[in-house]
């Protein structure tokens, strides 16, 4: 199994950082599209997380800049709890049953 979580690594920072760099940007969630301040620092709501287009969980690469995109922190700590309640109920987030386009609605939990 997964020996270290990616998320703590250097390398993972460094990408966190690297986003940071490009400056202001928008939560890529649709439905969210937050606009986020690269000069705050988390926790303030409105800064910039690392989010992955595909999760690290569905076989996203962690490290992989094609990968990354600003993300704001609700939505972040939101797709974590999901998957964490996912795991508590015994079961694996229904990928079939949850098609791609349900990520779009504006209603989307
Ligand atoms: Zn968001």
């Amino acid at each position: 199994m997964v020996a270290k979580n990616p998320r703590s690594t250097r390398r993972y920072k460094k990408a966190v950082k690297d986003l940071r760099a490009k400056g202001d940007a928008y939560c890529w969630r649709p439905g969210c599209g937050k606009y986020l301040y690269a000069d705050l620092e988390w926790p303030h709501p409105l800064s910039i997380t690392l989010g992955h287009l595909v999760a690290i969980e569905d076989g996203g690469d962690p490290y992989d800049r094609e990968n990354h995109a600003a993300e704001c922190i609700a939505c972040n700590m939101a797709d974590g709890a999901r998957r964490t309640n996912a795991k508590r109920r015994g079961s694996k987030p229904a990928r079939q049953a949850q098609p791609r386009v349900i990520r779009t609605s504006p209603h989307w939990e």
